[in-house]
């Protein structure tokens, strides 16, 4: 994630906690599943774009972005990404109802709603409950998933605003022919025109000092939009419903050229490393909550043969 250098291969340092792992906040954006049901092959792609879950996976463990991006190895559902998904899948349809009505009973009832529909949509994800046949691990789910709903209700007044766009997706071309892209939780436009993007987060704030790793990703989406719009967002606001905090930053310009500086050097190393076929791993706390141990050098594992054609010298 962002921190004071513009060095490409920086570990996150992030203050972590399951609900903050890396794929538990960004339901858009969870590493490849394709084959979990182990049904149809897994086809092996260089990488074509970048997002800021996939550059942050690099920035944590080159190895690890190797295995969602390049193998595409399954990973199992997670409760805290599933209800994450969840929640932020309730925030979005609450707006389809007229302003007087967004209320926090409003948005609860919804979610039994969404949950079917998540159930619907993505089918492994019911295997999180399937050794739960009281239905008790599922209710207590379900009761977190509200509460964070209902946090959502201090933090912010839905009946007062009426966003520009939910759940919108972008995509960028850098002058370098690097393509960006995301998925932005809402984007709030003044009658002024001054545009905000919104980013809700299911695991609570980072400290202090770890806030510009998490303004990273919104970094990412502000220079998204200044690519496509040519205009800088006025603000960026991190709403974190774990913990009940707002994250707030105004980019300017120099920002935005800061973090296309540093995402052009990710992206260089991302491109050498896939030539190479040299992905390191890199061992850090966030290890646990990752998926690919057993393919993991650091945990004894082997990967799986690389499957992208490694250039000579490299
Ligand atoms: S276990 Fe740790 S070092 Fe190994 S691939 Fe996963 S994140 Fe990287």
């Amino acid at each position: 994630m962002e921190t004071s250098t513009e060095g490409a291969a920086e570990a996150p340092s992030s203050e972590v906690t399951p609900a903050d792992a890396p794929v538990a906040v960004e339901p858009a954006e969870v590493a490849p599943s394709v084959d979990s049901a182990g049904t149809g092959p897994r086809v092996a792609i260089a990488p074509a774009s970048l997002s800021p879950s996939r550059a942050s996976d690099f920035m944590q463990c080159p190895l690890l972005y190797r295995f969602r991006v390049i193998d595409r190895l399954p990973e199992k559902p997670s409760e805290a990404a599933t209800r994450g998904t969840l929640v932020h899948a309730v925030l979005e349809r609450l707006f389809d109802a007229p302003a007087a009505e967004r209320t926090a009973p409003r948005a609860k009832s919804l979610i039994p709603g969404q949950w079917d529909r998540l159930r619907e949509s993505r089918p492994e994800v019911v295997e999180l409950f399937e050794d739960d046949p009281q239905g008790e691990r599922l209710a207590r789910w379900l009761g977190e998933a509200e509460q964070l709903v209902e946090r959502w209700f201090t933090l912010e007044d839905p009946t007062r605003l009426e966003p520009a766009e939910r759940e919108l997706f972008v995509q960028a071309e850098l002058d370098s022919g690097l393509m960006l892209r995301g998925i932005i939780d809402r984007v709030d436009v003044a009658p002024t025109g001054e545009v905000r993007i919104v980013d809700y987060k299911t695991g609570k704030a980072p400290r202090p000092e770890y806030a510009e790793g998490a303004l990273f990703q919104m970094k990412f989406y502000a220079l998204v939009v200044w690519r496509l719009k040519n205009v800088v967002p006025r603000r960026l606001q991190l709403v974190y419903l774990g913990s009940g905090d707002v994250l707030t930053y105004d980019p300017v310009l120099a920002d935005l050229e800061r973090v296309e500086r540093k995402l052009l050097a990710l992206w260089e190393a991302i491109r050498q490393a896939t030539e190479s076929g040299d992905w390191r791993p890199r061992p850090t706390k966030l290890c646990g909550w990752c998926d690919h141990q057993a393919h993991c050098p650091e945990f004894g594992g082997t990967p799986p043969p690389y499957p992208l054609p490694v250039k000579a010298g490299e």
